[in-house]
């Protein structure tokens, strides 16, 4: 069980996993705003390693919103990105948004939302 392809598949699924979590999170940032004045919630970092990594990212709701509007984007902490799997296209010293490369859209599981991979 040491395939490339299945190593992918699973992370895929942690990834998809963290997403869920994440949509939990930005539902009460939005009722939370009221004491979070810069709209910056913490969200899981979404990379997908074995069981999550726990760590924390900081961001704004707003910016999330950008990252859900495509089902192949997830935020993860800097250093988190799998390089085989997706580039970086926004990058702070607090997160980096990354965007799946083609090849690995199939294993990418449906966004909750529905939204469009392109
Ligand atoms: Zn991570």
């Amino acid at each position: 069980m040491n395939e490339p392809g299945d190593r992918y598949a699973r992370q895929a699924r942690n990834e998809a996993l963290m997403r869920e979590v994440n949509e939990r999170i930005a539902e009460l940032g939005e009722s939370a705003q009221a004491w979070s004045p810069d709209g910056v919630v913490e969200f899981l970092c979404e990379c997908g390693v074995e069981g999550g990594c726990g760590e924390r990212i900081r961001m704004p709701l707003h910016v999330y919103e950008t990252v859900r509007a495509q089902d192949d984007r997830f935020a993860v902490r800097p250093g988190h990105e799998t390089p085989e799997l997706e580039r970086a296209i926004d990058w702070t010293d607090e997160y980096v948004i990354v965007d799946k490369v083609d090849a690995a859209e199939p294993i990418v599981a449906d966004d909750p939302r529905g939204a469009p991979s392109k």
